[in-house]
Parts: C-alpha cells; sequence; structure tokens
C-alpha cells in the first residue's frame, strides 16, 4: 500500500500536458492559454474623455469656483466615434461625451456635473461656466494604457476567463490557441448495474457513477465520453479496455476490490501496465492506476463516494496537467474538527465535511452526513474533504485538522 502523496506523485510522473487547438473566444472560456496574445493597435488607440462634459484647457480653469466661474466659449460638440477636427483655443471648450477622442489643444475635461450652461444652452456657439478647477490630464484616459502595439496583453500559461477574453478580443483577436482539453473515456463495471431509465429488479442497482463522474470530468476541464457498462467478465471488461488509446484517458469504476468478480486488475496486466492498486487511504482503498497502449488508466472503487473522492485525488489533477494547467491542488484551510473520530491508524481519512466560519474567526469542520462509502448525500452535502493523517486511531474534537476545499477550483485561494 502506498500514501496518497506517493500515488499522486506516480501518477502526475506519468502525465504531460496535451497538444494544443486553435478555438473560437467563447469556446476558450476556463481553457489554458498555449501562446501570448499580442495586440496590433494601442488599447486604447487615442486619448479619450472618461466622462461626459467638456473638454478645456486646464489653465483656464485653474482658479474656477461655484462664486466666482470661469466662463468659456463652447467651439465643438465631440460624440464617442467621430475624431474632432477644431482645436480648443485659449478660454474655449468643446462639449465632449464619454469614449470621444479628445480634442488638441485641451488637456482635461470637467465632467458636465462641474459646470452650468451658459448661452446657446452650453452648446456650440454659445458659452459654459466652469464651477471647478480640474488637474492636468483629468478625466483622460491616455492612449495604450492597456496595452501598446505589438505587445503581450495576455500570457501563455494563463486561464481564460471573461476579462481575458474581453482584452483579446479589443486586441483583433477572434480566436485563441488553447491546450487541447482531455477526452476522458467512461466505463463503469458490474452486473448488478442498469441504466438510469430502468427501475432496477431484484438484486440490481442504478449506474449513478457513470453519470457522477462524467461531472467531475467536465468540471475538471475535460470532455467525457460514457462507454456503457462492462459486465463482470474478462470478456466484456477487455472489450471497453481496449478501447483506451482512442482517448487521453480511461476511467472505470469497480471491479477493482477483493471480489470474486473483480477482474479490472487482472484484465489491466494482461492488456496494459498496472503501476499501483492500492493507497492507504479511506474512503476506497482499491484505487488502481496504470496504462493501456500508453494511455493512462484509472480503475476507482465502485462505491459511490470512494469513487468521487479517488477521482479527486488522482483524475482530477491529471486531466488539469493535461489541460496545461500549472496549480494542480485544491484550496485548504486549517479548521477545527468538531467531534471525536475513530480511525484506523494506518489509512488517511478523508471525511466528507462542512466547513463553517467559525464566530471567533477560522473554520469549524463537521461530518456531512452520514460516512459510508456507499452513500452520496454527505458529498453532496458537504464542501470540503476533513483530512485525518496516517499513524492516528483517535482524532479528537478540537484539533485542527486540514481541510480540501472541493468547492473552489485550484489557484484561487
Ligand atoms: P465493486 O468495487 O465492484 O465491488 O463495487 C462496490 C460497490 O459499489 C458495490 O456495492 C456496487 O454495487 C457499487 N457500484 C459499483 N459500480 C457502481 C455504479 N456504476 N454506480 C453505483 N454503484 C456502483
Ligand atoms: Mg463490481
Amino acid at each position: 500500500m502506498i500514501s496518497v502523496e506517493e500515488a499522486q506523485e506516480q501518477v502526475l510522473s506519468r502525465i504531460v500536458a496535451l497538444d494544443t487547438e486553435r478555438v473560437t473566444l467563447l469556446e476558450s472560456l476556463g481553457r489554458v492559454l498555449a501562446a501570448d496574445v499580442i495586440s496590433d493597435i494601442d488599447v486604447s488607440p487615442f486619448d479619450n474623455s472618461a466622462m461626459d462634459g467638456y473638454a478645456v484647457r486646464f489653465a483656464d480653469v485653474r482658479d474656477a469656483s461655484e462664486a466666482s466661474p470661469v466662463t468659456l466659449q463652447v467651439v465643438d460638440h465631440i460624440p464617442a466615434g467621430v475624431q474632432p477636427e477644431i482645436p480648443v483655443g485659449p478660454g474655449q471648450a468643446s462639449r465632449i461625451m464619454t469614449g470621444a477622442p479628445v480634442p488638441d489643444g485641451a488637456d482635461a475635461v470637467v465632467m458636465v456635473e462641474r459646470t452650468r450652461a451658459g448661452s446657446n444652452g452650453g452648446s456650440t456657439g454659445g458659452t459654459v461656466e466652469v464651477l471647478r478647477p480640474v488637474t492636468p490630464g483629468e478625466n483622460i484616459r491616455s492612449r495604450g494604457e492597456e496595452v501598446r502595439e505589438g505587445e503581450a496583453v495576455l500570457l501563455a500559461g494563463e486561464t481564460i476567463g471573461p476579462a481575458a477574453i474581453g482584452l483579446a478580443a479589443s486586441v483583433g483577436h477572434d480566436t485563441l490557441l488553447v491546450r487541447r482539453r482531455p477526452r476522458v473515456a467512461i466505463v463503469s463495471t458490474g452486473d448488478e448495474l442498469v441504466e438510469v431509465t430502468v427501475k432496477p429488479g431484484p438484486g440490481k442497482i442504478r449506474n449513478s457513477n457513470s453519470h457522477s463522474l462524467a461531472a467531475q470530468v467536465l468540471q475538471a476541464g475535460g470532455e467525457p465520453y460514457v462507454l456503457g457498462i462492462a459486465r463482470d467478465t474478462e470478456e466484456d471488461t477487455r472489450a471497453l479496455l481496449k478501447r483506451a488509446p482512442e482517448f487521453d484517458l480511461m476511467v472505470t469504476t469497480g471491479g477493482v476490490s477483493m471480489g470474486d468478480f473483480d477482474v479490472v486488475k487482472k484484465v489491466l496486466e494482461e492488456m496494459g501496465k498496472l503501476d499501483f492498486w492500492k493507497v492507504a487511504m479511506r474512503p476506497g482503498a482499491p484505487q488502481t492506476f496504470g496504462t493501456i497502449g500508453g494511455t493512462p488508466f484509472f480503475g476507482l472503487p465502485g462505491n459511490p463516494t470512494s469513487t468521487m473522492v479517488g477521482f479527486e485525488m488522482f483524475v482530477r489533477p491529471a486531466i488539469r496537467k493535461m489541460a496545461g494547467f500549472t496549480a494542480l491542488a485544491r484550496p485548504r484551510v486549517v479548521a477545527t474538527l468538531n467531534h471525536d473520530t475513530k480511525k484506523k491508524s494506518d489509512r488517511r481519512y478523508f471525511l466528507r465535511g462542512r466547513l463553517t466560519r467559525s464566530p471567533g474567526g477560522g473554520y469549524t469542520a463537521a461530518i456531512s452526513g452520514n460516512q459510508s462509502s456507499a452513500l452520496l448525500t454527505a458529498m453532496h452535502r458537504g464542501n470540503c474533504l476533513i483530512s485525518l493523517p496516517e499513524g492516528e486511531s483517535f482524532v479528537a474534537a478540537g484539533t485542527e485538522v486540514m481541510c480540501i476545499r472541493i468547492d473552489i477550483e485550484e489557484g484561487t485561494a
């Protein structure tokens, strides 16, 4: 039996980032950028107004106040999208809208709320009274403030979020080069399994693992391919496992423990290479890992929570590494355990738990329901895995424990 960390290291040592593909901006959401994104222009391309108001010469209005306003001649009206042609001379101003280019001669914008319309309603040909001074450059967004032409606005390795998509669009990219998402084959094993739409007959249960796993794959940044159910025979298991090389990764559930019909490990050894098959953890010690035709293979245990915890500890980091992410560990927080827990001392425990903020600061961790690995409700109600170390057979209430936040992404906290 190896430790969780040894198993994780073995897995990740076999995983490399996938190749790249070019996708549309929207398809790039959540993906890892594979090349810097270079701007073809200055953004913004010109000095422009940050306010609706009047473009002025700062020197003209430096002494303006409510008591003694400065009156300026309005020489132009500049909407957004129009290049102004009339310069602002001494004693003059141009009415200007947000985003419109600042005219020659002007070096600040007074917001409209700090002016009073004079003759002609403050429009071209009339006057405006400025009630407050401005500083040089006030309310002007300068050319190239976001990025300069020829410079990178996004860097390879960064994760694409909505703001990155906006930046890419602003510098003329309608597609992006990103890491490919791993294609993950999902196989459930078991003679007892029936599909969701079937009411289980005597001795049968519904196949829920294929569905929870597909969701976990999707959430990890992979593309799930549910291949179906293998019955507990070597022939049936072989038939599905031999499809592994069509995918970047294969995950099976069930058939890896000590039962008389647990054939996955045997078939894996015969068709590919077995790296490890038992990890010192609970739930789900029979975690199996190897390769089939070069494709990484995970034989997760069949109990629904063991499957999910095994995925979380071993498959999710592998999928993320393939997808190009460098942050592979979920955020962790230290919390105070709120109940006594007995455990087997040779295993790492991952209790399905809920973290809450303690009134005095810090976090409290409590189990989120029945801890049977056959049940999923505690996993559903929980937001973390409470990690209890090997070497302990009893962890008392009040002990500080490490909790793995499974409700937030790697690299975010
Ligand atoms: P196994 O590892 O094959 O012995 O399965 C362990 C337990 O998990 C058994 O009670 C199975 O019935 C259950 N199980 C196995 N596969 C699934 C599945 N796809 N969906 C729900 N439960 C399953
Ligand atoms: Mg089984």
